[in-house]
């Protein structure tokens, strides 16, 4: 069933990971237009979904007003989980700016950790990665059997097929909230600190750690 999911729809994937896993399931989100449109059909397929959301305590104020927003204009539930670090003890141990001296450990600490957490409680992860967003992420399955701490984590990526224009498609043509942030440059948007805005078009992730070799926070490459 899992292989012959690679050329499921959207709609196609979310069903059966929802019927496959039930209340074990969850989507994860930062909020991106990709989020948003996965957490729309999500909450049609099974209204009351569960979303996840990391706040690393770093994020956009517009990133934050966006969990009101999309309660209030779709059936999710969201979760907000923070990292068990606060960030004024994060300081105290690596100084104000572990984000700038070693990025990776920053997000060891503020994204990682709080994910692998939330992982504990799921037997499938939901998420909007798509094939078009670099090549870290080019050749991603539908469902992909990973091994988290030693436990079986089935991730599903219901609109890897999709590009970045079915997205914004999508979210304009169903009147969809998003981060005003989009409008001002930002083609991808993570925490305040590591973002840029980026009109590169072939790219829609050059504005994040910009200057930096660092192209993903770990989330999906070490999950
Ligand atoms: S994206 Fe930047 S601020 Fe956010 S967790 Fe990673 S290094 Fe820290």
């Amino acid at each position: 069933m899992e292989t012959s999911l690679e050329t499921a729809t959207a709609h196609e994937a979310l069903s059966w990971v929802f019927e496959t896993f039930g209340e074990r399931t969850a989507l994860s989100t930062a909020f991106g237009p990709g989020g948003v449109a996965l957490m729309h059909l999500a909450s049609q397929v099974n209204p009351g979904a569960k979303v996840f959301f990391i706040d690393t305590g770093f994020h956009f104020d517009e990133t934050l007003d966006m969990i009101q927003r999309i309660q209030t204009r779709m059936p999710v539930d969201i979760e907000v989980v923070e990292p068990t670090l606060s960030l004024e003890r994060q300081a105290l141990i690596h100084g104000d700016a572990l984000h700038v001296l070693n990025p990776d450990q920053c997000c060891e600490l503020r994204k990682i950790e709080p994910t692998k957490r939330m992982l504990t409680r799921l037997d499938a992860w939901v998420t909007a990665l798509r094939r078009d967003q670099g090549p870290t992420r080019a050749k991603l399955p539908v469902v992909d059997v990973r091994e988290v701490d030693g436990r079986r984590l089935v991730k599903v990526n219901p609109l890897v097929t999709w590009t970045r224009k079915d997205v914004w498609q999508h979210v304009h043509a169903h009147g969809l909230p998003y981060t005003p942030l989009h409008d001002r440059g930002y083609s991808s948007v993570g925490c305040r600190p590591c973002t840029r805005p980026s009109r590169d078009g072939t790219d829609e992730r050059a504005g994040r750690w910009a200057g930096r070799k660092k192209t993903e926070c770990g989330m999906h490459t070490q999950i």
